[in-house]
């Protein structure tokens, strides 16, 4: 059977015909044979399992009880009219009910009466009994000889129901095509398949929908798993091959002087060993002809500056210029500042350049730039203008935080005739998995080490009752002369109770805090922007010892002075939010605190989230627990989400199959990048229909 059988419009399966068809597409997307065949169950119910009357309760899903019918009436007037029987079993009894009952169902049940049946159905309560409301009933010896083991359920809608495209019915469209396809050509080598032990795609099929018993699922799921994951990254890793040969770039061939004398002469500090090796990652880049495409994760703190400026140094050690960009006027000034600081004593000419930058020394920029003299520009988005002209721009670097998308570096790319290598620097950790499906096309460099000698954070949880016990701390820490942050959550949906909740903290804070020996802070979305500032001005001269606010706390805020971070109502926030916020603190040598305040009870979820909190202070780790917790889409946002739509495979928990699904992509490709190989061609056609991009297979390799 080919794939052409596959594409047969759905109207053509016995027992669809086109009204069916219609609802069929226009509620779930089934348009034809292979999609109905991808529309796997969300569940299943083990049928071989019965259940007795006094063990039903009405929480149940779906059961099956045998058992019998003992009289049946009908009952009620007009539009109440119902038929209801009495169900016993050696256990008890309940009530079976039909609404909208026809003479043919009602002469059907009455051939049941006294006979052994099974009854199969969702069990409801109503005034205090428990009853079925049309349940599916079957003879023991029809029962008998029917398919056993776990039925699939599929999720539905209320128009399918309507439609009278019930699960039953589903399940029935299904066995009819599985039953109608002898054979499905593989898209997996053979040498693969019994590798990783797999069926082969008809039975992973006819056990995804029916499978016997759960080792039959589970050997189903994992082989249908395995190619989600497979192809995924087959697709990623061809997009990197491809975009290695399409994009040439420069050929950093050697460390020269710069580089060199700022190592031996100017280097503040020895670098850490992850520094070191991201380093030596993004050297062996830039060495080869081919457009570097990396993306360095760190948490705040690693020490990203530092690798981004002796990157820099190479380039500048072969005659190139670079540019660094940030999300936020302030951040690219503190970038310029600190770049500008560790090259005092050498010879490289540093431009700022932002939205505020004025005209005449625009000018005067663009005149450096444009002959080559000026080596590094800084700046926000304004680097991207048409009017930024560089007379060989070499490396760009830019600081993601999280703003920046995609599609703002590709424009970045445009602009120049060869395309710079580019690194792209991100404090936001996302776990490996996810990493490897959204960016799988990128490289990756980690540095998931600080600096040494500083002072972990020391996080903890307390509850309303400890707040005297908290002022009392915060007091002793402003008395060795520590600045303290206390933030409030700001959810829109309840907007104003949160400004009662931030002014009436705001309150009690001022009283416990008076003047003169204290003086509060506060700031807040609904403050003019002026006003923020200078409120945020006052806490960074150190003016005020402590600062009340909403989450508004600008990405960026240094205050290193700042050693304690409070943030009330935690059990509110998200966690990669937790993590960013303590982030704001730990930036001196003084010990510093995250003191987590919650409410007495906790949902499950919240806890998890405060106890991981206050268990680790790394990252990644936290990024982990995030995606088990809320699962890859939510964590990204919607707009990346797309990729992640998988129908079975999970990146929260299928990590190991992830990561042989990406290892043996790599193998495949590492030996017959094009997949010209006569094992490889299965894979080939399957990915060549299913993918949207087109891929240049003679330039591969
Ligand atoms: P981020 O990764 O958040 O951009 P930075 O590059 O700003 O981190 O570094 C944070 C601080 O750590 C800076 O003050 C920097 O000077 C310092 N730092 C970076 N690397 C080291 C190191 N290897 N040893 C000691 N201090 C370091
Ligand atoms: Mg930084």
């Amino acid at each position: 059977m080919s794939a052409d059988f596959l594409k047969t419009p759905i109207d053509y399966l016995k027992g669809v015909g086109s009204e069916r068809a219609k609802t069929l597409q226009s509620e779930l997307s089934i348009f034809r044979y292979e999609d109905l065949l991808n529309y796997f169950p969300f569940r299943y119910v083990d049928r071989s399992k019965y259940y007795k009357i006094k063990e039903i309760t009405p929480t149940l899903a779906e059961i099956q009880v045998v058992g019998k019918m003992i009289s049946l009436r009908e009952i009620g007037q007009n539009r109440g009219k119902r038929l209801t029987a009495r169900f016993v079993d050696e256990t008890g009894e309940i009530e079976l009910v039909w609404f909208r009952f026809t003479k043919w169902l009602k002469e059907t049940m009455e051939t049941y009466i006294g006979k052994q049946i099974l009854i199969y159905g969702k069990p409801n309560e109503f005034n205090g009994k428990i009853n079925m409301v049309h349940p599916e009933i079957e003879t023991m010896e029809n029962h008998k000889s029917s398919p056993q083991g776990l039925f699939p359920v599929y999720s539905s809608t209320e128009k399918l129901q309507k439609k009278g495209i019930s699960n039953r019915v589903m399940q029935k469209l299904q066995f009819q095509l599985l039953s109608e396809i002898q054979y499905l050509e593989e898209n997996l080598s053979e040498e693969l398949i019994e590798k990783l032990k797999f069926p082969n795609r008809l039975q992973a099929y006819r056990q995804i929908h029916f499978p016997k018993n759960t080792y039959e699922l589970k050997q189903a799921e994992n082989r249908l798993k395995f190619e989600e994951f497979f192809f995924l990254q087959l697709g990623l890793l061809l997009k990197k091959l491809n975009h290695q040969q399409k994009f040439k770039s420069y050929e950093f061939e050697s460390i020269g002087n710069y580089f060199n004398e700022f190592y031996a002469n100017y280097l503040p500090f020895e670098l850490t060993n992850a520094q070191k090796r991201v380093i030596k990652e993004i050297r062996a880049d830039l060495a080869k002809p081919v457009q570097m495409n990396r993306l360095l994760q760190g948490d705040v703190g690693s020490g990203k500056t530092m690798v981004a400026l002796l990157s820099a140094l190479i380039a500048i050690d072969n005659g190139y210029q670079v540019a660094f960009m940030a999300p936020t006027e302030i951040l690219a000034t503190q970038h310029y500042q600190a770049l500008t600081t560790y090259l005092s004593k050498m010879d490289i000419e540093i431009g700022l350049l932002t939205g505020s930058t004025k005209a005449k020394e625009r000018r005067e920029l663009a005149e450096k730039l444009v002959t080559g003299e000026m080596k590094i520009l800084v700046g926000t988005h304004a680097l991207i203008e048409d009017n930024v002209v560089f007379n060989n721009l070499g490396l760009t670097i830019i600081d993601e935080q999280h703003k920046f998308g995609v599609a703002q570096r590709a424009k970045f790319l445009k602009k120049n005739k060869f395309p710079p290598h580019v690194l792209v620097m991100t404090a936001t950790p996302i776990p490996r998995t996810l990493a490897m499906s959204l960016y799988g096309d990128l490289d990756i460099s980690v540095i998931d080490e600080l600096p040494p000698g500083r002072k972990p954070i020391k996080t903890v949880h307390r509850k309303d009752k400890d707040r005297l016990a908290l002022f009392k701390f915060l007091k002793d820490e402003i008395q060795k002369g520590r600045q303290i942050y206390i933030v409030y959550p700001l959810i829109e949906e309840s907007e104003k109770l949160d400004y009662k909740d931030l002014m009436d903290g705001f309150e009690s804070i001022s009283r416990a805090f008076p003047l003169p020996n204290y003086a509060v802070s506060i700031v807040h979305g609904k403050m003019k922007p002026a006003d923020k500032d200078f409120e945020m001005q006052r806490f960074a001269k150190g003016e005020t010892e402590i600062l009340v606010a909403t989450t508004v706390i600008e990405v960026g805020v240094n205050v290193p002075n700042a050693s304690v971070m409070v943030i009330e109502s935690a059990e509110k926030f998200g966690l990669s939010q937790l993590h960013q916020l303590r982030g704001r603190v730990g930036r001196g040598a003084d010990q510093s605190y995250c003191i987590l305040m919650t409410k007495d009870f906790l949902t499950d979820d919240a806890y998890q989230r405060i106890s991981t909190m206050c268990r680790t202070n790394d990252g990644f780790e936290v990024a982990e627990v995030d995606m088990q917790i809320r699962g890859p889409g939510d964590l990204m946002g919607t707009q990346q989400s797309g990729i992640l739509n998988f129908k079975l495979a999970n990146l929260a928990k299928d990590q190991k199959m992830l990561h042989t699904a990406r290892f043996i992509a790599e193998e495949i490709l590492k030996l017959d990048p094009e997949l010209n190989a006569p094992e490889n061609q299965f894979i080939k056609k399957h990915f060549v229909q299913n993918h949207k991009e087109k891929f240049i297979w003679s330039r591969i390799g």
